[in-house]
């Protein structure tokens, strides 16, 4: 767990406890006692806190908050005062990262030392907590009340070097083989020191008006945090830092913690933690099926999505050849791309040489022939399945052997593009989502034929452009576009029986969604929307009333924002109201013999929401997504969905699978033949919801057998 060396009366205590040295109870019961007892050594003068692990520690062990462990003694609020009131000084000597109760330790150290490359942040917010071992005390005392509030309210990490000028760090080192000796010196010098205890307890926060500044930014973030539960409680808790003797701020930051710890946006915050751990865990991906080399990169299609791909992966240090079918589309392409750099470089984001560099570094083709030593290629052209085919044929015919033949197709069938190869096993979907050097979700999809090791691939690239990458089996829209679709067919048949688009998206922005439906199929485009349903004709001819007015809008060239009419009439970008659309909407509903009413918000969120949940049950059942948190991880950061809720398929849990079944059999039998056509329960939900057995025991259990 960790080692303790004696140098020249310095004890050095070497975490070792992989992976990330864990505070969890084995670790904290261990280390209190040895803190102890190096204080009652005479031959010590002073303790170094440090770690064999290139990380000093990933902090509090967050399988413990579901357990309850984290409460045994000592915890870590106890740890961090043993450190605190050691007789002797302690210093920790960070490399690596110090997130959350392993920054808390250090501040509870009398000094922090740290490597140039460390980082060192509170993330607790960001699971819907609060610092709950003196973080949000001892931070404001130690770097001063605006550092600390905006560290502990953005959850976001500083780094080395103004962590030193803040005051966070009391040195800072290279990171390198004189680390160590650096650090002992550190050590050395302080323990010769006359008085060298720190002690936060002595310290008061410096601010001339603690109570202004705090609302100053209570107002500052209110916009972000108005769904927030944790913001608020962070604050309370700075506050008391500022006005009250540190025992009892101490004792508000600890129940501030309990409380939040058992609210429902803590466990959607610890859900999603824990579904991006799980995320990269394939069914059929092992270990032995090692990644191929990755070191240049093609894109077919110089168009919205190739451009943003080409970008995500120059960024990433990639070099990337664009292929066009016109010396035209080319060279706009190239011209878009070397203007974002230009734009970065401008906003003061990159150095202009690094902007120029890597710009550099992007080249296009008109020729399949130049394509020959890439070892992926993205196809991003036009979403037609022929034009797919000519594309797919024509990588078979030149890429070389072992490269992997990729798709951004949102909706197209993988397995007929990869049929079209003589290697299907090479053959992958990477769904990215628009704007692609934005957006951090990526949908890897698993063709029947891909290979273990093409997906292995995938998800290491994935890491290196820093995208999520959730891996989806092969189906209509794949899982984040097919759980769209019954959400968007209930946004629009909800104007046909009489709600407004602002009445819809007012609900759905309520419910903390990112943007209303109506908004954002104004935003993606009408027409877009409109050609993915032509291709579906056939599917969904059985109901004549779906998307009706979207359709309408279509021909009647209302194609949303880029036309300034969609669903809204736009000023600017500002959405305005348009009496127009209940004209439309109340004449189909005539016209298709639909009843108009006063529809109620509740009935809103539920038509909308439930059928969505309902599609998740459908794809978790055919295993196009392998668990619960790989949809919510998707809906969260492809489709704006609240974090906060933890996603669709945690929220459905939350408010329990029998309110959601019985509000779909409610709605099966109250909306007639549409009821009937659309209200169907999946079966896991109707199983689930029967029996009393949540979503995630459910795929616990399975996990567990497997
Ligand atoms: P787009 O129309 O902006 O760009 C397509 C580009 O492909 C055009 O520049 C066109 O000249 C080029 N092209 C067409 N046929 C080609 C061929 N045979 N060879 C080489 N280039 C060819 O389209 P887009 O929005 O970038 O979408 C591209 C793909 O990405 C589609 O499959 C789409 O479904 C998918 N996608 C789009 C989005 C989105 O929000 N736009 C999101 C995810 C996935």
């Amino acid at each position: 767990m960790f080692s303790i060396t004696k140098k020249q009366g310095i004890a050095l205590i070497e975490l070792n406890s992989p992976p990330v040295n864990a505070l969890d109870l084995k670790m904290r019961k261990a280390l209190s006692a040895s803190i102890a007892e190096l204080g009652t050594d005479d031959e010590i003068k002073a303790m170094v806190i440090c770690s064999a692990l290139p990380v000093f520690c990933g902090g509090a062990d967050i399988n413990e908050f579901q357990t309850g462990q984290l409460w045994e003694k000592p915890d870590l609020p106890d740890l961090c005062l043993a450190i605190e009131n050691s007789i002797k000084p302690v210093i920790a000597a960070i490399v690596g990262a110090a997130m959350g109760g392993a920054l808390e330790v250090a501040l509870a150290c009398d000094y922090r030392v740290a490597s140039e490359d460390a980082v060192m942040g509170l993330p607790e917010i960001k699971l819907g907590l609060l610092p709950g071992s003196g973080g949000t005390q001892r931070l404001p005392r130690i770097v001063g009340l605006e550092v600390a509030t905006r560290m502990i309210l953005s959850g976001d990490p500083v780094k080395g070097e103004y962590a030193l000028s803040c005051g966070l760090v009391d040195a800072l080192f290279e990171n390198d083989q004189d680390f160590s000796t650096h650090v002992l010196d550190f050590a050395t010098r302080v323990s010769h020191e006359g008085d060298p205890k720190r002690s936060c307890e002595d310290m008061t926060v410096k601010h001339p008006d603690p109570r202004g500044f705090l609302r100053e930014f209570r107002y500052q973030i209110a916009p972000k945090s108005k769904n927030l539960v944790a913001p608020e409680r962070c604050l309370e808790s700075i506050k008391a830092a500022c006005e009250l003797p540190m025992v009892e701020g101490l004792a508000q930051e600890k129940a501030g913690f309990a409380e939040l710890l058992d609210t429902p946006q803590s466990r959607a915050g610890r859900h999603l933690f824990f579904a991006e751990r799980e995320c990269t865990k394939i069914p059929g991906v092992t270990r032995a099926d090692q990644p191929r080399d990755i070191t240049s990169v093609a894109v077919i299609g110089a168009g919205t999505m190739g451009r943003g791909i080409a970008i995500t992966f120059l960024q990433a240090g990639y070099p990337v050849a664009l292929l066009e079918t016109a010396q035209g589309a080319l060279e706009l392409g190239l011209e878009k791309v070397r203007e974002h750099f230009q734009r970065a470089s401008q906003k003061g984001r990159l150095s202009a040489d690094r902007a120029e560099a890597i710009a550099a570094n992007a080249t296009g083709t008109l020729s399949y022939g130049d394509l020959a030593e890439a070892d992926l290629i993205i196809e991003a052209a036009f979403e037609s399945m022929d034009v797919k085919r000519q594309i797919f044929e024509a990588l078979d015919r030149h890429a070389k052997p072992g490269a992997i033949l990729a798709s951004n197709t949102s909706t197209l069938d993988l397995d007929e593009i990869a049929a079209v190869t003589s290697r299907p096993e090479d053959v992958i979907g990477l769904h990215f989502f628009s704007p692609a050097n934005v957006m951090r979700l990526l949908e890897v999809v698993r063709g029947a034929k891909t290979a273990p090791d093409v997906i292995a691939t995938a998800i290491t690239v994935a890491k290196k452009i820093r995208k999520l990458p959730v891996t989806v089996g092969v189906c209509y829209g794949f899982v984040g576009n097919r759980m769209l679709e019954p959400y968007f067919r209930e946004g629009s048949r909800l104007l046909l029986e009489g709600a407004t688009p602002k009445q819809v998206d007012d609900v759905l922005e309520g419910f903390g969604m990112a943007m209303g439906i109506h908004a954002m199929a104004d935003l993606a485009g009408v027409d877009v929307g409109a050609r993915v349903r032509q291709e579906r004709r056939s599917e969904i001819a059985h109901d004549p009333t779906y998307q009706a007015v979207q359709d309408r809008l279509f021909e009647l060239g209302r194609l949303g924002q880029k036309t300034g009419r969609g669903s809204y009439v736009y000023e600017g970008r500002t959405r305005v109201e348009d009496p127009e659309i209940v004209q439309i909407s109340a004449h189909l509903a005539d016209f298709h013999g639909v009843k108009r009413r006063e529809i109620d918000d509740q009935e809103i969120l539920e038509r909308c929401l439930f059928p969505l949940i309902n599609e998740g049950f459908l794809i978790l059942e055919e295993e196009i997504a392998t668990r619960p948190g790989d949809c919510d991880l998707i809906w969260v950061n492809g489709y704006g969905f609240p974090n906060w809720r933890g996603g669709p398929m945690h929220y459905a849990d939350e408010i329990g699978l029998s309110q959601i079944l019985e509000r779909m059999t409610h709605y099966r039998q109250s909306l007639g033949t549409y009821g009937e056509m659309w209200f169907t329960p999946a079966p896991l939900l109707e199983q689930l919801a029967t029996s009393g057995v949540t979503l995630d025991a459910h795929f616990d259990a399975k996990k567990e057998k497997s």
